[in-house]
Formats: structure tokens, C-alpha cells, sequence
């Protein structure tokens, strides 16, 4: 092993808006624990033309990024990932590796910790340096009715995988700057045992948000899932799509695709509803070009309230329930 300094890694589990947000999640906590041990924070990426990425975590807190930048690599594959992973593990020898309790880290994190004969805690909730200079990971047990805090005295990489929304990402910073170590994809890494035969995206409901002339847009302030599916009944007979603020969808109440905010989630209806939503930046930030706006929130100082045409302070799934009446009897008549 040729590294010179102890390292915590995250590896750059880029694929769509949310695996990337985990991975800026991971590198602003692992930028907090570097500080404890006195370790640099490295991001990995794997990928084909994926410079914006390297960017993107050096302006999150990565001061070193192993890139691997291949056309092989261009769609994520759990057998050649991790064959590369493990090689540039042998060879830097990072201290931690973070990676996202995403589908494809839960896939790919264990087969690495297998093939580098250490310790793995899946799902972390928790990631703390004790006293002497080990990582504790705080995971659920029993189903989640316990927590437990587990550590790795001996194996090393120590591993870990970290539900997404545990920690908050720090903000970017384009003046960063970082060393980048470009690793060459060896010739000799074992044939994948999938064949991928075709790949394309899911179509992006995002295109019909964005477009739609009247938006349902739902906050925390619904209270619950079953509540808050009241809101697509409203859409429909609105004619419009369905909204989302950020903890609505960690909450898995609606899709990803319906979060609406920073990060070119913009949508410009006519006519926008807000349901129980406060108003946070990075949730107007995507309504800006919003016509005429209706706010419900039983607090009538919250930002939305303020930004709002007609802003109503009431209970916002009763009055989710009673437009739905409402207009449902002006169809009949
Ligand atoms: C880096 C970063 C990026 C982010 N990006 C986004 C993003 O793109 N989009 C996004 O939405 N957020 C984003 N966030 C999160 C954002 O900061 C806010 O936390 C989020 O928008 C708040 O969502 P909310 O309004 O649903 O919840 P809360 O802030 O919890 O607000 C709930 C509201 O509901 C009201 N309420 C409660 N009960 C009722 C009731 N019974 N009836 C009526 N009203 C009620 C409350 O008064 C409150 O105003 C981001 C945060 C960070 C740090």
C-alpha cells in the first residue's frame, strides 16, 4: 500500500438527483471526521465523462478524487465496480469507506467488504470517531427496534453504508479545489457476468411537472402519507400534477420526481396550491415562476403564507378535503 496519509473515501454514486445527493450527504460527514483523526476526505468516481462530478465533490468537501474515466464504465455494473474498487483500496489503503444505503450500494458495498476480508454495518444512522480514533457506526437492529453502535478494532477499510437524509450536505463551494488522481481501468479486471442489453430513462414526470399549467404542491405540514394522497385526488380534478417538498419525499409520500426546489426541480404553473409547505429557499427556489399562488398552513408567518396571492391559515388537509368536494359538486351541477 502506497498512501501516506489516512483517508476517509466516498465513493460517487452519482447515477440520478437523489444517489447524488446521498454521496454529498456522506462527504460533509466525512469531512467532519477527518477532522478527528486528521485524515483527508476522498471521493471516487467511477464513470465516462465525468468531469461535472469530480467537480461537484471537490465542492463538497472531497480534497482528493480517485477517478477512473473509461467508456466501459459508462453504466454502473456491480462485478467490474467493485473489481476496480478493490484494487485501488489494495493500492491507497483509505482508513473509512462511506458509501450510500442506495439499491446499488446495498449490492455493491458488501461484495467489496467480502473480497477486502473486513467489516461492513449496512444502513447506518450514525457515524461518530470514538476516543480512540475508531469509527462508530450507528445502525438499526431487531427490525429497528434497537439501535446498536458498532465498531471495527481490527479489519481495515472500515465500512459503512448510510441511509440517505442522515446528514445534511454542506453548501458548495466553486472556489474549492482538489487534487485528481487518475486511475487507468486495468485490462485484466474479471469479465462482468451481466450483459447489459439496452438502458434508457424512465420518462421523467418531471417534463409534465414542470409543464403543467396548475400544481398540488404538498409539504410535512400534510401530516401523513394517507393524508397527503388526498392531494393527487385534488390534482386530478384540477387537471394538474402533484408537488413536493423535500422531506415528503424522503418520507417516500410522493416520487422523486415530484420534489420541486433548487437543483432545476423549477416548475412555472399558472396556478400553484401549497399545501402545509413552509417556504424554505431551497423549496422557492424551484416556484419563482409561479402565477397565482394559494398557501394553506396553520401558521400564518410562514414564508410561503408570506409569498402567497391568497394565503389561508387552516388545517391543511381539511381544506385539501373540502375543495375536493367542493369542485367535484361544481363538476355534477
Ligand atoms: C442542501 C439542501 C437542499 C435542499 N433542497 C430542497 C429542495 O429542492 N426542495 C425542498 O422542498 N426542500 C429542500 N431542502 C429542504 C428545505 O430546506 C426544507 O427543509 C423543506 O423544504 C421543508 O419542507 P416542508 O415545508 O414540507 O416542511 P417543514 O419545514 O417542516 O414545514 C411544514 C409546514 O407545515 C405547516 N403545518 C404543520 N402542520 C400543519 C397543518 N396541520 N396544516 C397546515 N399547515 C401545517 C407548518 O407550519 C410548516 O410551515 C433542502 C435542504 C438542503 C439543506
Amino acid at each position: 500500500m502506497d498512501q501516506k496519509r489516512r483517508s476517509i473515501w466516498v465513493f460517487g454514486d452519482y447515477r440520478n438527483y437523489f444517489q447524488n445527493r446521498v454521496t454529498l450527504q456522506l462527504l460533509s460527514r466525512a469531512t467532519d471526521l477527518a477532522k478527528k483523526i486528521e485524515a483527508e476526505v476522498c471521493a471516487t468516481v467511477f464513470g465516462h465523462e465525468v468531469d461535472e462530478w469530480v467537480g461537484e465533490y471537490i465542492a463538497h468537501g472531497a480534497t482528493k478524487v480517485y477517478v477512473c474515466d473509461n467508456p466501459g464504465l459508462k453504466f454502473y455494473s456491480t462485478d467490474t465496480y467493485v473489481a476496480l474498487m478493490e484494487r485501488i483500496v489494495r493500492q491507497y489503503g483509505p482508513e473509512i469507506i462511506l458509501v450510500g444505503a442506495t439499491s446499488f450500494g446495498r449490492e455493491f458495498t458488501p461484495r467489496l467488504a467480502k473480497r477486502l476480508k473486513t467489516g461492513l454495518t449496512a444502513d447506518c444512522v450514525g457515524l461518530e470517531i470514538n476516543g480512540e480514533g475508531l469509527l462508530v457506526q450507528t445502525a438499526p437492529a431487531f427490525g429497528g427496534s434497537l439501535l446498536t453502535r458498532i465498531v471495527t478494532p481490527e479489519k481495515r477499510p472500515q465500512m459503512a453504508t448510510v441511509r440517505p437524509g442522515v446528514f445534511q450536505e454542506i453548501p458548495h463551494n466553486y472556489q474549492a479545489t482538489g487534487e485528481i488522481v487518475n486511475v487507468a481501468l486495468p485490462g485484466d479486471l474479471p469479465g462482468d457476468r451481466v450483459r447489459l442489453v439496452s438502458s434508457e430513462r424512465q420518462p421523467a414526470r418531471e417534463q409534465k411537472l414542470g409543464e403543467a399549467p396548475v400544481v398540488v404542491c404538498g409539504g410535512r405540514g400534510m401530516g401523513s402519507k394517507t393524508r397527503f394522497k388526498n392531494l393527487f385526488e385534488l390534482a386530478r380534478v384540477l387537471g394538474g400534477e402533484v408537488g413536493a417538498t423535500r422531506p415528503v419525499v424522503y418520507a417516500k409520500w410522493a416520487d422523486e420526481d415530484a420534489l420541486v426546489g433548487q437543483a432545476d426541480r423549477h416548475i412555472s404553473p399558472k396556478v400553484l396550491f401549497s399545501f402545509g409547505v413552509s417556504g424554505a429557499i431551497q423549496h422557492t427556489a424551484g416556484i419563482k415562476n409561479a402565477g397565482f399562488i394559494i398557501a394553506v398552513n396553520k401558521n400564518p408567518n410562514a414564508a410561503m403564507m408570506k409569498m402567497a396571492d391568497v394565503a389561508i391559515v387552516a388545517d391543511a388537509s381539511q381544506v385539501c378535503i373540502a375543495l375536493i368536494r367542493e369542485l367535484k359538486k361544481r363538476i355534477r351541477t
